[in-house]
C-alpha cells in the first residue's frame, strides 16, 4: 500500500517517518530525492543551470542553493519558474520510486512536505497529515532554526494553513505533545493498516 505523509514546517513529518521505519514500513524522502536530483549532470541540476546559468555554480560544479534561495526569495516570478522546472521530474521521480518499492514491501510511506499543492493525492491509496497548533509549531521552528518568533511566523504563512491541509488528509496525526505520545499514535495507526 502506498501512503502520503505530509504536513508543514517543522510539524514532525520526519519524526513520524524514523517511528514509521522502525516499525517496518519503506520509507522514500522527497527531499531526499531532489536533493539527489540537484547534483552535478543530474536532471534536476540540468534544468536549473539551463535556467539560472552557471553563475548559481560553486566549486565543484555543485549548484549553490544560497544563491538560488537569495534569487527565488526575491522574486516570485523566479520560485515560480523554478517549480515548474523541477516539479514535474520529482514527482515522476518519487512515483516510479514507490511502485518499485511496492513490488517488495507490504507499505510504502513518501515523505513529502508540498503532497496536497503539487496535486498527487490522488497517487495514495491515504493521505497521512502531521498537524499541530500553530502556537507549538512556531516554537518547534524557532528552536530547531534558531530564528526569533517573526521570522518563524514568516516561514509557516508562507505555506499552505494545516487546517486547510486537514481537509485532504484521511488520517490525522496530532503533534502538539510529546515525542512519547507521538510515538504512541504512529504505533496505533500502523495497527490498523497492517
Ligand atoms: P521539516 O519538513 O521542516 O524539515 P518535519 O516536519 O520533518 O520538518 P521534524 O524534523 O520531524 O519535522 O520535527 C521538527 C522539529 O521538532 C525537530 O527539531 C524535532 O526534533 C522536533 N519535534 C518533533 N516532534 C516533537 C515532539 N513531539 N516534541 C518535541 N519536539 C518535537
Amino acid at each position: 500500500m502506498k501512503i502520503g505523509l505530509t504536513g508543514g514546517i517543522a510539524s514532525g513529518k520526519s519524526t513520524v517517518s524514523r517511528f514509521l521505519q522502525s516499525l517496518g514500513a519503506k520509507v522514500v524522502d522527497a527531499d531526499e530525492i531532489a536533493h539527489e536530483l540537484m547534483k552535478p549532470k543530474q536532471k534536476l541540476w540540468q534544468k536549473v543551470v539551463g535556467h539560472f546559468g552557471e553563475e548559481i555554480l560553486k566549486a565543484e560544479q555543485e549548484i549553490d542553493r544560497d544563491k538560488l534561495g537569495t534569487i527565488i526569495f526575491n522574486n516570485p516570478q523566479q520560485r515560480e519558474k523554478l517549480d515548474q522546472l523541477t516539479h514535474p521530474i520529482i514527482i515522476s521521480e518519487i512515483k516510479a520510486r514507490v511502485e518499485k518499492l511496492e513490488q517488495s514491501y507490504e507499505i510504502v510511506i513518501a515523505e513529502i512536505p508540498l503532497l496536497i499543492e503539487v496535486g498527487m493525492i490522488d497517487f495514495f491509496a491515504e493521505v497521512w497529515l502531521v498537524y499541530l497548533k500553530r502556537t507549538v509549531q512556531i516554537k518547534r521552528l524557532m528552536q530547531r532554526d534558531d530564528i526569533n518568533r517573526e521570522a518563524a511566523v514568516k516561514k509557516i504563512e508562507s505555506q499552505m494553513p494545516l487546517d486547510e491541509k486537514k481537509e485532504y488528509a484521511d488520517r490525522i496525526i496530532v503533534n502538539n505533545g510529546s515525542q512519547e505520545e507521538l510515538e504512541k499514535q504512529v504505533q496505533k495507526l500502523w495497527r490498523k493498516i497492517i
